[in-house]
């Protein structure tokens, strides 16, 4: 069929191959901002203990030690708490970056999520003891609970949430963990009673390095990534993961899992 339109067409054929090109370079762009905008974090995030330890050990090479020995004793364990902070940044920011670039797959298999879940919290016992908080696991489930998911990786999933509830708890609080069984999936839950996450702030706790004002300020130790990596990994198993929270009446992560 011959054109009746021959320039036309080629316009036609220029301006789609350049909206093309566009989305392309935008893509590229955005990436770029992206790349740009993480290592600006990583930085940012790594001056604030490297200055503080730095502080630390001027006041102790100062004669502090001799000067006053229990200000010292806790300057020193404030540096470790820093230090501690720079270890998990490092971990995280690893941990990330793998699952990024896609050199941690996802590997299915079928297992227990009740004995996966009793595992991680047998593992952060002492924690909560630590910190005065309670663990209680409601696994009313009688019916269904084998999954079909990562194991290593869930068992990462609920580490990040349980330590979250944990960290952001209240003293004498409590974290209860709750399975539902529901049509073709399994729904985990955790729920504290802890500070809760403001409605401003809730959206954005996903996002990398985010941490509330508040968080920030009870100087516990964390990356700000670790919610990142929990949606990243939920998102690898083409599962939800959701939040209601509270400030001040606690917070709910749940997340789904494909029934086997
Ligand atoms: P972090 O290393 O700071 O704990 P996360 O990515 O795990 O980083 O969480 C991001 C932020 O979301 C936290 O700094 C905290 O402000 C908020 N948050 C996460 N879990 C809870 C929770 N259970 N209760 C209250 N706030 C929470």
């Amino acid at each position: 069929q011959i054109s009746r339109d021959p320039i036309g067409d080629v316009q036609k054929e220029v301006r789609e191959w350049a909206i093309d090109k566009k989305e392309e370079i935008d893509a590229l762009k955005n990436q770029e901002k992206f790349r740009r905008e993480f290592l600006s974090n990583i930085s940012h995030e790594f001056k604030t203990p490297l200055f503080t330890i730095q502080g630390y050990i001027d006041a102790l090479q100062d004669g502090l030690i001799e000067e006053d020995p229990l200000l010292a004793n806790s300057f020193l364990n404030k540096a470790a708490n820093n230090l501690d902070r720079l270890s998990y940044l490092i971990k995280d920011i690893d941990e990330i970056s793998k699952l990024e670039s896609g050199e941690l797959p996802i590997n299915f298999q079928q297992f227990d999520i009740i004995l996966l879940i009793n595992e991680v919290l047998e593992s952060l016992e002492l924690k909560a003891q630590k910190h005065k908080i309670k663990l209680v696991f409601k696994d009313k489930l009688k019916g269904h609970t084998m999954v079909f998911a990562d194991r290593e990786k869930i068992r990462q999933v609920l580490i990040n949430l349980i330590s979250n509830s944990i960290k952001y708890g209240n003293e004498d609080g409590k974290t209860t963990v709750r399975i539902f069984e529901l049509h073709d999936q399994i729904l985990v839950e955790v729920a504290d009673n802890g500070i809760g996450i403001d409605e401003k702030n809730l959206p954005r706790i996903f996002e990398r390095f985010f941490r509330t004002e508040k968080s920030r300020a009870r100087e516990i130790g964390g990356s700000g990534l670790g919610l990142s990596i929990v949606k990243h990994i939920m998102e690898a198993h083409q599962q939800t993961i959701s939040v209601r929270s509270k400030e001040g009446v606690g917070s709910t992560f749940g997340f789904t899992l494909e029934k086997k």
